[in-house]
């Protein structure tokens, strides 16, 4: 993608960024995240359909904050979540160049963060086609087949974290599963404590997961843990009508309150 190339070069050169967080071929020919502060090297950057990762993950990460001010490549998913970290505060969207891409692959021109809610707006944000007939299957299946189905899933959960650390919106500098004084989750991995730890993650991403599947794609043992996060989302739709990440002041709909909302999930 050769304007994707000379525009991190231009923006390395003129020293408006210090870094260009992108993607690269990798030993394998897997793509990978590219992280280029020098321009003589943006040449490496590439962008094709081997670029699935949501680089917005690395935006909180202490080691890409002190390389300096960073341009980002950002397909619909990386944009929702960016909008999510400075709606959260971890981020300042002016500090931030966004490479968008848009569903073609070309690149937007995306000059401030209104040009980039413009684009979020139009865009479908419900739940990514490739999950929803799964989920509907979820829907349909009774709460004990429900639990059946989970409790399979779950008892092959080494609890690794991989999920936790490929999602964007965990950015938490001490997770909750990190505790021990109390001990809210067990360290040991069985069925028991795995559900606990993935019933805490689903509540602490109701109404922040912006559906991108980064937590599903990066399980070592394949566990479909973002049915759980995206199967929420639709819940969150259904109740107050938001998706994440569709605006820079977004209130956490699991910790504000109007007088007017549904109550019929009280029983
Ligand atoms: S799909 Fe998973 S990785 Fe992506 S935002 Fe939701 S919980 Fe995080
Ligand atoms: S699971 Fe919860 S506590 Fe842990 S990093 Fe994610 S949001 Fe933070
Ligand atoms: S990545 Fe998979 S195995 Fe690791 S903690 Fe998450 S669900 Fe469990």
């Amino acid at each position: 993608m050769n304007n994707l190339v000379a525009r991190a070069k231009e923006l390395l050169n003129s020293n408006s960024v210090q870094v260009v967080i992108g993607y690269e071929t990798g030993p394998t020919g897997v793509a990978r995240p590219a992280f280029i502060t020098n321009s003589e090297k943006a040449d490496r950057l590439i962008y094709d359909e081997r670029c699935v990762q949501n680089l917005a993950v690395y935006l909180t990460k202490h080691e890409v904050r002190k390389l300096g001010k960073a341009a980002i490549v950002a397909t619909l998913p990386v944009m929702r979540s960016i909008m999510m970290l400075i709606s959260e505060q971890q981020i300042i969207g002016e500090n931030l160049v966004v490479l968008g891409i848009s569903s073609e692959g070309n690149l937007l021109d995306i000059a401030d963060i209104r040009v980039m809610q413009g684009i979020i707006e139009k865009s479908d944000l419900s739940n990514p086609p490739e999950y929803r007939e799964l989920l509907a299957a979820l829907n349909k299946m009774s709460p004990e087949e429900k639990f059946a189905y989970w409790q399979k899933e779950l008892s092959k959960c080494i609890k690794c974290y991989a999920c936790r650390q490929a999602c964007p919106m965990c950015y938490c500098t001490r997770c909750t599963v990190e505790v021990n004084q109390p001990q809210w989750i067990p360290v040991q991995a069985n069925t028991h404590g795995n559900m606990e730890w993935h019933i805490l993650r689903a509540m602490h991403l109701a109404g922040r997961c912006i559906s991108c599947g980064e937590c599903g794609r990066s399980c070592p043992v394949g566990i479909p843990c973002h049915l759980l996060t995206m199967h929420l989302t639709d819940k969150v739709f259904n109740y107050f009508k938001v998706y994440a990440g569709t605006s820079d002041k977004m209130s956490s709909v699991m910790s504000t309150y109007e007088p007017n909302d549904k109550e019929s999930f009280i029983i």
